[in-house]
């Protein structure tokens, strides 16, 4: 399918090609809803083989997006940059700040924060071209980097799947694998092993692997055996489309959740881990507290971590009643989050055309 057409059918409102030839930038920023308000969304920096790699991973983050932040009762919509790294070495302050200026151009429709392969520092170089960003560090009175906050919601929602699996209520023993120790498989591996889980940990970069064997005396795996390997959890922590038919046919645990999007390559995958009896929580559901600890310094007073806290806390009982849901139901508890999601920005989007809004 076109990329037009993808668009129409999965309602997206916009791609923005951005290029600055000194700079080296070429990204694409994608918002896909603004239903709910303006597009909140990370910037990522990755290597893709080809552009249309780029095009659809942006299209498909920007979407989650838009159903991250309607189950998490935010009042945004959902956008992603994607930012096409080479093997050049860029200047990043450059790289960001050209970035900045084509994120002020559209003028607070898409409101950026930072995501795999981006930190904080990347996020104030755009933000010294725009007044439009999240995830500013603390010193400069955000809640910098979000990845505690997501991790944090993870083990909270992972709590839900261990009372929906109906066997232990705690992580107490527990065999959890993570592939991806980076900002946020490393946060929820510290967590969990302060709850007594035992950690099966892989990662293409060894330093990491290297310091959760010393940290948590982790076991160490590869990329590929870390997915077949016996465990209770796997807690997905790297790049998207994990789960896919090929994966799942080998997957040996009871429950899957973790900090990464789009953990599904397609929603029938979905369905697969419910034909295996593997509680699966929503990729969108769970790791919503980084989007919700970001969002937060936009409210009241600005960023207040303790009200950041509690309401990333709430992953549990969404995580809890959407598996609850599905159970009942006998459907995958994606398809259960996505109408979920759909549903709360339907009833907007009609409160808004009985209220004759337009913008
Ligand atoms: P990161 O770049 O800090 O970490 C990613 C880690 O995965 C790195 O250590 C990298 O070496 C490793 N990795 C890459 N390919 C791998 C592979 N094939 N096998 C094993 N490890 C591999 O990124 P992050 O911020 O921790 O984000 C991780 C995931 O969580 C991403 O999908 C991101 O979109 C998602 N996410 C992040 C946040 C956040 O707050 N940072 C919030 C929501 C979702």
């Amino acid at each position: 399918m076109g990329v037009f057409d993808t668009m129409q059918q999965e309602g997206h409102e916009d791609l923005v090609f951005c290029t600055d030839q000194e700079a080296g930038l070429r990204a694409l920023i994608c918002i896909h809803d603004t239903t709910l308000g303006p597009a909140l969304g990370g910037i990522r920096l990755r290597g893709y083989e080809n552009e249309s790699l780029a095009v659809t991973d942006a299209l498909r983050l920007s979407q989650a997006m838009t159903y991250k932040a309607s189950l998490a009762g935010l009042a945004y919509g959902g956008g992603k940059a994607v930012v096409l790294s080479t093997s050049k070495e860029l200047n990043r302050e450059v790289l960001f700040r050209a970035l900045g200026r084509s994120i002020h151009s559209l003028r607070g429709r898409y409101i950026p924060t930072e995501d795999m392969g981006t930190t904080t520092a990347d996020i104030e170089h755009v933000l010294a071209e725009t007044c439009y960003g999240v995830g500013r560090s603390q010193a400069f009175g955000g809640g910098g980097d979000p990845s505690p906050m997501t991790a944090w919601g993870v083990f909270c929602g992972l709590r839900a799947c261990l009372q929906q699996a109906g066997t232990h209520t705690e992580f107490e023993s527990m065999r959890v694998a993570i592939p991806g120790l980076g900002k946020v498989g490393y946060a929820l591996a510290r967590y969990l092993n302060e709850a007594g889980a035992k950690l099966l940990v892989a990662d293409i970069d060894q330093t990491r692997t290297r310091a959760a064997v010393e940290e948590f005396g982790a076991e160490v795996m590869s990329p590929e055996q870390i997915l077949e390997a016996p465990c209770d959890i796997l807690a997905p922590c790297a790049a998207g489309a994990i789960l896919n038919p090929d994966s799942i046919s080998k997957l040996r645990c009871r429950i899957v959740g973790g900090g990464a999007n789009n953990q599904l390559q397609s929603e029938g995958d979905g369905d697969l881990l419910l034909e295996k009896g593997i509680i699966y929580a929503p990729d969108f559901a769970i790791n919503a507290g980084g989007l919700i600890n970001v969002a937060d310094e936009l409210g009241p007073g600005g960023y207040r971590r303790e009200r950041a806290k509690t309401k990333t806390e709430e992953i549990y009982s969404t995580v809890k009643r959407i598996l609850a849901d599905a159970a009942k139901r006998n459907v995958s508890p994606h398809r259960v989050a996505v109408d979920e999601a759909r549903k709360r920005i339907a009833s907007m989007r009609q409160l808004r055309r009985n209220m004759n809004v337009t913008d």
